[in-house]
């Protein structure tokens, strides 16, 4: 199968799982709301399993672990002379994952991966600069590294995206570009969703779509408006939360499990939104559906994890390596088949 992006969606679905910041925090090689991925230089042996987790699971790109790896972020914590190694050292494991033949006829592409700056600020062009240098010199490395696509996500200001996807076409690799709207339902420098997204696809985005911040209940409604207006195609990675009409995303979604009092709890973000999750049924009824309305580049962002990207995978019919571990609850000791009837009959008051 071709290694071209835009031939192999152009026959069917490609799997993109994200969401490393918080699947290796939880794995416990990260600090949390610090987020730096420290881990390529500090445990690579860690973040080069997680990749083979998620390949095995039936991810077809090995998106580098590059997020807020970035000359801002990198002199928040003091280490910005760390800044290349750290990119490098991502961008050489993310290759070397996606180089194995585990996947079969089928190999995987190895993303090179710009983001949300969080110092673009609308009201003042000398922050627009330093994130241009920012994203250029990131993209050089990744294109050194031998990267065969590039992915610019998570972007909540149009402009700070169309800057990213500028960025990223100048290197001629196939681009990627996911918008990230906060709870405001409307980028932070007032672009809509479905604006922003048209106006992607004109400047030679050659994916456009939508990831994180949103669960599959508040990102669909927007995917089914950009699939309808939308040549190119499209792509949709939501977290693994269930946000709702009143919290369209995560950073305010509150939780009173537990609590007697009818008032919601403000979730300590984003390290108690473990009740909140998805299931892995609801993953698979979000890809179905987003399949199905004709978006054919799917994964999970924050929140993912192995099974649910097998989840994704499977339910727009693909069968992945991981797939022969599929819950098979006919051997069940209580809800299988072929079990003693006294046990049988237990299941319902188990
Ligand atoms: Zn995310």
């Amino acid at each position: 199968m071709s290694k071209k992006l835009l031939e192999r969606l152009n026959k069917g679905p490609v799997i993109c799982a994200e969401g490393f910041l918080f699947e290796i925090e939880r794995r416990g090689y990260m600090s949390s709301g610090e987020f730096v991925p420290m881990v390529s230089l500090e445990h690579p042996e860690a973040l080069e399993t997680l990749h083979k987790d998620f390949q095995h699971a039936g991810s077809d790109i090995v998106e580098s672990f590059t997020y807020n790896g970035h000359r801002e972020k990198m002199k928040v914590i003091g280490k910005e002379e760390l800044i290349e190694p750290l990119n490098r050292a991502a961008l050489k494991i993310a290759r070397k994952v996606a180089d194995l033949k585990s996947t079969g006829p089928k190999p995987n592409l190895m993303a090179g991966n710009i983001s949300n700056s969080n110092i673009w600020n609308d009201k003042d062009k000398k922050t627009h600069l330093q994130v241009e240098k920012m994203f250029n010199e990131m993209i050089g490395w990744a294109v050194d590294e031998g990267a065969d696509i590039l992915i610019g996500e998570t972007f909540y200001y149009a402009e700070e995206a169309y800057a990213a996807l500028k960025a990223m076409k100048e290197s001629k690799l196939p681009c990627v570009i996911t918008i990230a709207p906060m709870g405001e339902n409307i980028m932070r420098d007032g672009v809509s969703i479905l604006d922003t997204c048209k106006e992607l696809e004109q400047r030679g985005g050659d994916v456009v779509g939508m990831n994180c911040f949103r669960g599959p209940n508040t990102m669909m409604p927007y995917l089914k408006e950009i699939r309808k207006s939308l040549k190119c195609h499209v792509a949709a990675l939501p977290i693994n939360f269930r946000t709702t009409k009143e919290h369209p995303t995560f950073f305010n979604l509150p939780d009173n499990n537990g609590c007697s009092c009818h008032t919601p709890h403000k979730t300590p973000f984003p390290t108690a939104l473990d009740p909140m999750q998805c299931n892995r049924y609801e993953i698979g009824k979000f890809a179905k559906e987003a399949f199905d309305l004709g978006i054919n580049y799917l994964g999970v962002c924050c929140g993912a994890n192995p099974m649910l990207i097998r989840e994704v995978a499977e339910a727009v019919g693909l069968k992945v390596p991981a797939s022969q571990y599929r819950e098979n609850m006919e051997n069940h000791f209580m809800y299988g088949q072929d079990i003693p009837k006294h046990m049988k009959d237990y299941g319902d008051k188990a």
